[in-house]
């Protein structure tokens, strides 16, 4: 089993957010979710089953703020290789004999690099740390999701092949107007990553399916892309916010996503697996579009 071989021949469905079933569940949203991973491990395997029954053929671990310094406000920063081999280790039991791969999701650090610069933290080696024991703990890939900033991804990449990653997914979470919050435009970003020998780049979170069909119009289909939108834009409700986006309003939009060279798609903020099921449902007889012409 091969993602890049899998994804020349064939459309395949991620996974959606974990976040959004522990607020459901009850978890506060000031609690470590990466925590869970070791002190609720059997909350996190039923979450990845849940996906994998809904269609998924791709599950990320619960490690987005996994990070030693995103967990330092958890006062976690010395456990960020426990909770990352935990929750690789979850994960990967849960995959077993089946056929999904399983990604380690890797977000942004949270500061920038005049920040990381004062407080003398070197990027590479928290990217490095968490990385290494992502792949320690038995996943096939990394996936680097939600960065706004070229160099702090630049940074991540450099980390993943530091620490023998055979392949990382490189996501941006990316304006309506097709620019990631550096300026730069999306276009190039990935052309700068391909140069640095990315394979697989894409886009999640910021913007719902729509959103997201818009975004890959200005891109040529011959990249391998992976898209994995919000449910609709988040509206505030009774303390909470609520992503009311239907399932098959997603089902839809998976198939123009396709059409625009979407590879892989999955869901981020506000999706469940009622989402990820009509994408799996809606996707499952497309070919990739090679080319829009
Ligand atoms: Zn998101």
């Amino acid at each position: 089993m091969d993602l890049l071989d899998e994804l020349q021949t064939r459309v395949l469905c991620g996974d959606g957010a974990i976040g959004t079933l522990l607020l459901e569940a009850g978890i506060p949203i000031e609690q470590c979710f990466e925590e869970l991973c070791v002190s609720e491990p059997d909350r996190i395997e039923a979450i990845h089953q849940q996906y994998i029954a809904a269609g998924a053929r791709i599950i990320k671990t619960n490690t987005f703020g996994g990070n030693a310094v995103r967990l330092e406000r958890f006062g976690f920063e010395n456990r960020s290789a426990e909770i990352n081999r935990a929750a690789a280790q979850i994960a990967a039991k849960v995959a077993r004999g089946k056929d999904v791969y399983v990604a380690g999701s890797v977000g942004p650090l949270g500061i920038d690099g005049e920040e990381a610069a004062a407080r003398g933290i070197d990027r590479t080696e928290v990217f490095h740390e968490q990385i290494s024991t992502l792949l320690d703990g038995g996943v096939d890939l990394i996936f680097f999701e939600t960065f706004t900033d070229f160099t702090e991804m630049e940074i991540a990449w450099r980390a993943a092949n530091k620490s023998g990653a055979a392949l990382a997914i490189c996501s941006f979470a990316c304006a309506p107007d097709g620019r990631i919050s550096s300026g730069m435009l999306l276009a190039d970003a990935f052309e700068k990553l391909y140069e640095l020998g990315a394979k697989i780049v894409g886009v999640n979170c910021m913007n719902g399916p729509h959103g997201m069909v818009q975004l890959l119009e200005r891109l040529p289909a011959k990249d391998l892309f992976s898209v994995y939108p919000n449910a609709g834009q988040p509206k505030y409700y009774e303390g909470r916010f609520i992503y009311d986006t239907a399932p098959d309003y997603f089902a839809r939009s998976a198939r123009e996503l396709v059409a625009e060279g979407a590879r892989l798609i999955g869901g981020c903020c506000g999706t469940n697996p009622m989402h990820v099921a009509a994408i799996a449902a809606a996707i499952a007889e497309l070919r990739p579009v090679l080319s829009k012409d």
